[in-house]
């Protein structure tokens, strides 16, 4: 007796019951990103593990404990990689896309994170990143928050999510505020879990993303970054915020949203909904200018986003209307050898004549008991019938599959004009 092999725990698959819905969004999300102007880059899924370490930072969650990291055969030390951002900028590091230009970048695909799984949170995701380059803002990090609300209003999940943005200043401005925090926590030391307490020597302002409830407290009454803000930096967070107003977005001002990787300057926003538990957050971005030096680049702007997917369809699935988009308008069924010689060439010239038309085929034969039972099964909305009557007249019988309404027959002619007129097609 063998096992079956199973999937690697974390790692799903999607399968074709759930493909529809997903295909929905990604469609509805290529829309938007089109109606803004966005191209899409694809990049490789495995990068060498040095440009996670530079562009994350050392410590944090993903490059401390989540990377899925590898020796290949020559002995490079290769990643899945855990996010997208650092391989959309090395790429057009590489092929100068950055020089004197602007971009306005997607990609969408899988990411790597070894963590704990469970509702929401698993170790193979997908992500929908969005990265603009050469853009100084604040007009492009307002055009990124605009762009996801029109995602949420085209998906119907609006109401689900709120929008919560903060400012990290720049980095000198960080490292003041870094050493008040250090020495507000430092008084209570025994508040702190073990986490915090190796990030209070490393990477302290990290402390205040815990999601220790037992935390909740001590990082509540913190000193704010807000506080420690320059005239810049404060302008830029306030023109933001001017340009929501004027457009009707609503946001919360959430001073302790301080992300999870190291490499934001600025602007940071979550996407945040109270339907999925503690895996809550749906769309998390923000600018990070200096990213690009780090990797090497003359000084220049970015700002992005990333959305997880997952997250994304399970907010949809909370819907009342779910939309699904069907896989079958109209099944075929045949019965006879006639029939079905005839009925080749008949479903071949409706795909010709009506080309967005769903139309599936039975085969393998069947009687139209069991044929019928196939037809039903598929969800199509009609079925045209092939028995050796209708091919001696010349005709195909059509059979609504969800309202009670007569059988009829048709013509060749007229069935093609019957399903244009069905389907809009
Ligand atoms: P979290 O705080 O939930 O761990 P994060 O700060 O690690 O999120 P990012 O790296 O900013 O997340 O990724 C952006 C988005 O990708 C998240 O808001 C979430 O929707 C999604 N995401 C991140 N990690 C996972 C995961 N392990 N499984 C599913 N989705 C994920
Ligand atoms: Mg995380």
């Amino acid at each position: 007796m063998t096992n079956n092999i199973q999937a690697i725990r974390g790692m799903h698959d999607v399968l074709p019951e759930q493909t529809p819905l997903w295909q929905y969004a990604e469609g509805i999300i290529k829309e938007v990103l089109a109606a803004y102007g966005y191209s899409e880059i694809r990049l490789p899924i495995v990068e060498k593990t040095e440009l996670f370490k530079r562009s994350i930072g050392e410590v944090t969650d993903i490059v401390e404990k989540e990377m899925y990291t590898f020796d290949d055969r020559n002995g490079d030390s290769l990643t899945l990689r855990p996010e997208g951002t650092a391989g959309c900028l090395r790429a057009c590091l590489e092929h100068g896309l950055l020089h004197n230009q602007v971009h306005r970048l997607w990609y969408y695909g899988p990411m790597y994170r070894h963590e704990r799984p469970q509702k929401g949170r698993y170790r193979q995701f997908i992500q929908l990143g969005v990265e603009t380059y050469g853009m100084a803002g604040p007009d492009i990090d307002a055009e990124l928050i605009l762009l996801i609300d029109r995602l949420w209003k085209r998906l119907g999940v609006r109401d689900k999510v709120t929008l919560q943005l903060n400012s990290l200043g720049t980095i000198a401005e960080r490292l003041d505020y870094r050493n008040s925090l250090v020495e507000y926590f430092q008084k209570y030391l025994e508040q702190l879990d073990e986490d915090s307490l190796r990030r209070l020597q490393t990477n302290p302002l990290r402390i205040l993303d815990t999601k220790n409830p037992a935390m909740q407290e001590v990082v509540k009454n913190a000193p704010e970054l807000m506080a420690y803000l320059g005239e810049d930096s404060l302008q830029h967070f306030k023109a933001i915020t001017s340009i929501l107003d004027d457009l009707g977005i609503t946001y919360a001002i959430n001073t302790r949203l301080v992300r999870g990787l190291d490499y934001y300057s600025k602007t940071v926003f979550e996407w945040v909904t109270t339907e999925l538990g503690s895996q809550g957050t749906v769309c998390a971005g923000g600018r990070y200018d200096g990213l690009i030096e780090q990797l090497g680049g003359k000084p220049n702007h970015a700002v992005g986003f990333a959305m997880g997917m997952e997250r994304l369809l399970a907010l949809m699935e909370t819907l009342e209307n779910i939309p699904v988009a069907r896989t079958v308008d109209v099944y075929l069924i045949m019965a006879g050898e006639q029939a079905e010689r005839i009925g080749l060439r008949l479903a071949e010239t409706i795909r010709n004549e009506i080309p967005g038309l769903k139309l599936q085929v039975n085969c393998g034969g069947g009687s139209f008991k069991s044929q019928f039972k196939k037809a039903d099964k598929t969800a199509a909305e009609f079925a045209l019938i092939l028995g050796d009557d209708e091919v001696s007249r010349g005709e195909v019988a059509v059979k609504a599959l969800r309202d009670d309404l007569p059988q009829k027959a048709l013509s060749q002619t007229d069935l093609i004009t019957f399903l244009r007129d069905q389907f809009k097609a």
